[in-house]
């Protein structure tokens, strides 16, 4: 698959979700961003759609912001969801990933609007709480939703098996500098600080059991997906 193909793909499966989130009971709404926070992983694919997203002059401005991240403690996670699934299913021991939740916001966050939130990645458009996070001080999502998330999750990494993952910041730092973006394009996985992790294709899907039956419609709409 070409690089214009992934994107595409990638925005048919944000569509796929997003008339999955239409009939969720959800109090997120807009100027609502206390789950914006520096926490947020994403794929370099996505990554890189968020930077063609910005002008010369916004990419300017947020590579500074990015940058200043650089320094602050953030979520780096060890594994992605695919790596995930198949040590579940040779009963590997997972990797403690604790987040903090204490971490501060998103650098990109500007008076609580998120600019680049057409082509925000899956890491954001999956939370969709039922209280108010303001409230509670967490997102409630039931355990179906969570296994849709993760499903979507599983098929986004699925579609950049050549790329990698990792926090939001650190995606953005490797693929500003230098040829980066120009060598992802190429897929070449090139990351010097290791701060991300190599994607992988889906080998198995982590459904539970009793999900299976409910979840076929959307898993049929995403394998629909050709180009
Ligand atoms: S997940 Fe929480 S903070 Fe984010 S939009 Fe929904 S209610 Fe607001
Ligand atoms: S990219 Fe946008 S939606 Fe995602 S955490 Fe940052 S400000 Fe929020």
């Amino acid at each position: 698959m070409n690089l214009k193909t992934k994107l595409k793909t990638l925005e048919h499966i944000y569509e796929v979700y997003s008339g999955f989130v239409d009939d969720l009971d959800t109090v997120c709404k807009r100027y609502c961003s206390v789950c914006c926070t520096s926490n947020v992983t994403m794929t370099t694919l996505e990554g890189f759609r968020v930077l063609e997203y910005l002008d010369p002059k916004g990419e300017e401005v947020f590579r500074g912001r990015i940058q200043a991240m650089a320094c602050e403690k953030r979520f780096q996670p060890k594994v992605t969801i695919n790596r995930i699934a198949e040590m579940c299913m040779n009963g590997e021991d997972l990797p403690d990933e604790k987040k903090d939740e204490k971490s501060g916001t998103c650098p990109f966050l500007t008076e609580n609007e998120c600019p680049v939130y057409a082509v925000r990645p899956f890491g954001c458009r999956c939370m969709v709480s039922k209280q108010n996070c303001k409230v509670s001080g967490f997102a409630e999502i039931d355990d179906y939703t969570l296994a849709v998330n993760n499903m979507f999750l599983q098929v986004v990494e699925h579609i950049d098996s050549a790329g990698c993952t990792g926090n939001f910041t650190d995606v953005l730092i490797c693929l500003s500098s230098g040829d980066k973006k120009t060598m992802y394009e190429n897929e070449a996985r090139y990351d010097p600080e290791r701060t991300l992790i190599p994607n992988r294709a889906i080998k198995v899907m982590m459904i539970p059991p009793e999900y299976r039956e409910r979840i076929q419609p959307i898993l049929q709409a995403l394998q629909g997906i050709t180009y």
